[in-house]
C-alpha cells in the first residue's frame, strides 16, 4: 500500500486515529480530519501522528467537504470514521434524530460522493463504520441505531452502484471499543456488566483491532470483496440475546 493516498474522517480520535496510524505504518500517505480544532492540535502533538497530515472537517458542512476533496490531487482510500455516539432519549425528538442522521449517515454519503471522482481515477476503496447497533433495536438511542443501520444500506448501495467505477465499498461493524466515545459506558458498572454479559470474548475491543480490519478491507488482499459488513465485536452479534 506504499504511496497510496488516504482520507480518514474522524481520523484524529478513537477508531479513526488508530486507522490513520495503521495506514501510515503501511506506507500510505494519510490525511486525518477531526471536527474540533483542539482535537487537531492534540493530534499534531502526538508522536504517533508523525507523517500524518491533519485538517479540521465538519461532515455536515457540504461546502467544506467539497472544498477538502477538491484540494486533493489523488485518493485511493476513504475511511468514514467521523461520527457521534448515542445521545439518549432526546433521540426520540425529531431534531436530535435528524442531527445524528446528518452526522453519522448523511455525513458519510457527503464525503463518499465528494471523493468519488478521485477514487474512480485509481480504483479506490471506501470503508464506512456501522455498529452492532446497526443490526439491533436500541431503545436508549433510536437515532444512533437508525444511523448505523442506514450506514449498512448506504454501504451496500454504493458498492453496487460504484463497482463499474472500480470502487469497492465495505463496512465494519464494531462492538464495544475503548475510545473517547464510550468513556461513560466504560465507567458505568451496570452497563459494562450488561455489555460483557453478551460479549463472548469477555472484554472490550481496542481501536487498533478495528483499524486492522479496516486496513484489510482497503488493501489489495480484499480486492474481490465489496458490499460486505464485517463485525469486529468479540462475538457480540453471534451471541444472540
Ligand atoms: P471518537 O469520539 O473517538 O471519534 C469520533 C470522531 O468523529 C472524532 O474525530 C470527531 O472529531 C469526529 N466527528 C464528530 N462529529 C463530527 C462531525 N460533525 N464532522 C466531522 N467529524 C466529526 O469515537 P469512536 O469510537 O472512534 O467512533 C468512530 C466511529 O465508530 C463512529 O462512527 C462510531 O459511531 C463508530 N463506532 C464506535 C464504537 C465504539 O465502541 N467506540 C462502536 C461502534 C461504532
Amino acid at each position: 500500500m506504499k504511496d497510496k493516498h488516504a482520507l480518514v474522517t474522524g481520523g484524529t480520535s478513537g477508531i479513526g486515529r488508530a486507522t490513520a496510524i495503521a495506514l501510515n505504518a503501511a506506507g500510505v500517505r494519510v490525511i486525518a480530519t477531526g471536527v474540533a480544532a483542539a482535537e487537531i492540535e492534540a493530534a499534531r502533538a502526538d508522536a504517533e501522528f508523525v507523517g500524518i497530515d491533519t485538517r479540521v472537517l465538519d461532515v455536515t458542512d457540504g461546502k467544506a467537504v467539497a472544498d477538502l476533496c477538491a484540494s486533493l490531487h489523488s485518493l485511493d482510500i476513504l475511511v468514514n470514521a467521523a461520527g457521534i455516539g448515542g445521545q439518549g432519549p432526546v433521540e426520540y425528538e425529531a431534531d436530535a434524530f435528524a442531527r445524528i442522521i446528518d452526522i453519522n449517515l448523511t455525513g458519510s454519503l457527503r464525503v463518499c460522493t465528494a471523493a468519488r471522482p478521485l477514487l474512480a481515477q485509481r480504483g479506490g476503496a471506501i470503508v464506512t463504520i456501522s455498529s452492532v447497533m446497526g443490526f439491533l433495536g436500541c431503545a436508549p438511542a433510536p437515532g444512533y441505531a437508525s444511523s448505523k443501520g442506514g450506514v449498512l444500506q448506504l454501504t451496500r448501495s454504493l458498492a453496487v452502484a460504484w463497482a463499474d467505477a472500480g470502487i469497492r465499498v465495505n463496512a465494519v461493524a464494531p462492538g464495544f471499543i475503548v475510545t473517547p466515545m464510550t468513556a461513560r459506558l466504560q465507567g458505568d458498572s451496570a452497563g459494562n456488566e450488561k455489555v460483557m454479559g453478551r460479549t463472548p470474548l469477555k472484554r472490550w475491543g481496542r481501536p487498533d483491532e478495528v483499524a486492522a480490519s479496516i486496513v484489510f478491507l482497503c488493501s489489495p488482499a480484499a480486492s474481490y470483496i465489496t458490499g460486505v459488513v464485517l463485525p469486529v465485536d468479540g462475538g457480540f452479534l453471534a451471541a444472540g440475546a
